[in-house]
């Protein structure tokens, strides 16, 4: 993580694998209210740095929870998504992208904790919305919110790539984050 490229500010996207993280990123980067300009890979491996223009950036950090990575190299990913998440000057939010059918795994939580002492914003998708009924998608969105009570800087939101739904309400949460 270390060999990084610089950014002036950067808000990173994680998720367990198959959260629906690459269709949320797609889906925002295809809009034009956030000006994407390029997609450039980052020099570490599977981490790309989508260039919003002015030396800021949105990060596609690596989804865990891969079954079938052992449980060294899990272990080892995690440590070093830990030390980005807690070290990164330049990261000034936190987009966690947690199935809506799926949500608070042992290593989403891990993910929170690491990011909590930062004291910066993070801001949950529980994403594929459309799998659920409306009441569904109430009735766990006021679950994971009343599970979340101890983190005092993390807010939430349904969202659907499928459907495009909740694409303006976290586009709103980045552009005010980067404009703060
Ligand atoms: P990632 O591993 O977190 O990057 O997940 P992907 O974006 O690749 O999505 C994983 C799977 O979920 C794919 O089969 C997607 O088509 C599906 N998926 C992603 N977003 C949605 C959504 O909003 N609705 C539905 N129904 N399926 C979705």
């Amino acid at each position: 993580m270390k060999d990084l490229p610089p950014t002036r500010a950067e808000v990173a996207f994680v998720g367990r694998s198959n959260a629906g993280k690459s269709s949320a990123i797609n889906t925002l980067a295809n809009r034009t209210r956030l000006a994407f300009v390029s997609k450039t890979p980052g020099r570490t491996q599977h981490i790309n740095f989508f260039d919003l223009g002015d030396e800021r950036y949105m990060v596609d950090l690596p989804g865990y929870g891969y079954a079938e990575v052992p449980e060294a190299v899990r272990r080892h990913w995690v440590a070093l998504l830990g030390r980005y998440l807690q070290t990164r000057d330049s990261l000034i939010g936190l987009i966690l992208i947690m199935d809506i059918r799926h949500p608070l795994k042992d290593l989403d939580i891990q993910m929170l904790d690491f990011f909590r002492d930062t004291g910066r914003p993070v801001h949950i998708l529980l994403s594929k919305a459309d799998k659920l009924s409306r009441q569904e998608q109430q009735k766990t969105l006021a679950a994971v919110k009343r599970a979340l009570a101890e983190y005092p800087g993390v807010t939430l939101q349904l969202f659907s790539s499928l459907k495009k739904s909740g694409v303006e309400e976290v586009e709103s949460v980045v552009e005010g984050w980067f404009s703060e």
